[in-house]
């Protein structure tokens, strides 16, 4: 069981400055994120687009903010589980709540910041029949650790960016690598395109298009791959592997969340902005894209402010009683901010 006093569903932009400022009041956080790393749609969506609306930063890439969150917020050491879904809540006695994932790690906290933004993004799985009883066993969706492909063989299929990023990626790590795609042209930057078409002439990349992957072979693991080639469905053949990795990109759902008892309206959850950004549950928030309230505009900077107004908050019920005076981390500075309310 982990412990902690707030925990935070969802390790992007809000999430991540939620840990700062609980962290300046003394608070210790634990975030879950669905996806193998911090930084949310920032990170999964546009790692390489510039920010021109944060504040102090004429012009930020959203994968260096994230960088940037994280530094942040290092010194306060918040804890992390990653590549889980936060699945169930249960109210224990004590008031605390209990959170499990898909994957049955459980976390204890009396405050729980859902920062979900658009939702959990769950991967595109491709129409394979019997493909969820390989998952685990050497069907990735995600490449959590890409140490685990070293000299295996590996099939890559999809035609976006992570689809050639990974295979480039991987053509120096696994002992083979064969990159699938439904049509001759892939959808991603044309330097990678250029790439892969330069790894595949120099014998490190098998480029098999056009064509998927219908069928997966293996007794209690991945042994193979069945494949048809697009324009002759008669012509099946077997690709012989040990993973199996379908990169088609990533759909986002408010998931299990919804049925947590929140008040939930056009896919958000409402919250009462005009105090804390508490839910309808008393000791649950919603903060950043997640929620909704009367003018909501979904902004990494208004998740910014919610996240501190919701410290407070929390500060309050965990501290009942105490009374807080606000200081400046400037003036305190961060590491002498002793963060009691006087
Ligand atoms: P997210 O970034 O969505 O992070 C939420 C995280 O929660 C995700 O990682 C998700 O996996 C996780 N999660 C959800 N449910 C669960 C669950 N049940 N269990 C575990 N994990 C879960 N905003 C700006 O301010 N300026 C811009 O210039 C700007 N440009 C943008 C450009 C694009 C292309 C896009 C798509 C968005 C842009 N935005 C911009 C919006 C901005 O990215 C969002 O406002 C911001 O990411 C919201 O942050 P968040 O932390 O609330 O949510």
């Amino acid at each position: 069981m982990i412990k902690t006093d707030i925990l935070i569903i969802g390790a992007g932009p809000t999430g991540l400055f939620a840990v700062f400022e609980a962290g300046l009041l003394k608070m210790k956080c634990h975030l879950i994120d669905a996806l193998p790393q911090p930084g949310g749609q920032c990170t999964e969506l546009y790692p390489k687009k510039p920010i021109y609306d944060i504040p102090g930063f004429p012009e930020i890439l959203a994968g260096d903010l994230t960088k940037n969150l994280l530094e942040q917020c290092k010194q306060f050491e918040p804890g992390f589980t990653l590549g889980e879904r936060a699945d169930t809540i249960e109210k224990q006695e004590d008031g605390t709540f209990i959170v499990t994932t898909n994957k049955g790690t459980q976390h204890q906290a009396p405050i729980v910041a859902i920062a979900g933004g658009l939702g959990s993004f769950e991967p595109r799985k491709p129409l394979i029949p019997n493909i969820s009883y390989f998952e685990d066993k050497g069907v990735e969706y995600f490449i959590k650790d890409p140490e685990i492909y070293r000299n295996k063989r590996v099939v890559i299929s999809g035609g976006g960016d992570s689809a050639l990023d990974w295979s480039i990626f991987l053509s120096d790590i696994a002992s083979e690598v064969t990159l699938i795609h439904r049509r001759n042209e892939f959808r991603g930057a044309l330097d990678s395109v250029d790439k892969v078409q330069e790894l595949k002439n120099s014998g490190k990349i098998n480029l098999v298009t056009p064509a998927e992957v219908i069928n997966i072979v293996g007794d209690h693991k991945v042994e193979a791959v069945v494949v048809s080639q697009a324009l002759n469905i008669e012509k099946e053949f077997e690709i012989e592997c040990d993973h199996f990795i379908p990169l088609f990109g990533l759909s986002p759902k408010l998931g299990p969340i919804a049925k947590w008892g929140l008040e939930i309206e056009k896919n958000a959850i409402v919250v009462n902005n005009a105090l804390d950004y508490q839910t309808n549950i008393p000791g649950i928030f919603a903060i950043g894209d997640v929620n909704t309230y009367p003018g909501k505009l979904k902004l990494i900077l208004c998740g910014f402010h919610e996240a501190t107004l919701m410290c407070q908050a929390a500060y309050q019920i965990i501290n009942p009683g105490k009374r807080y005076v606000l200081k400046y981390t400037t003036v305190s500075g961060v590491d002498g901010f002793d963060g009691t309310r006087k």
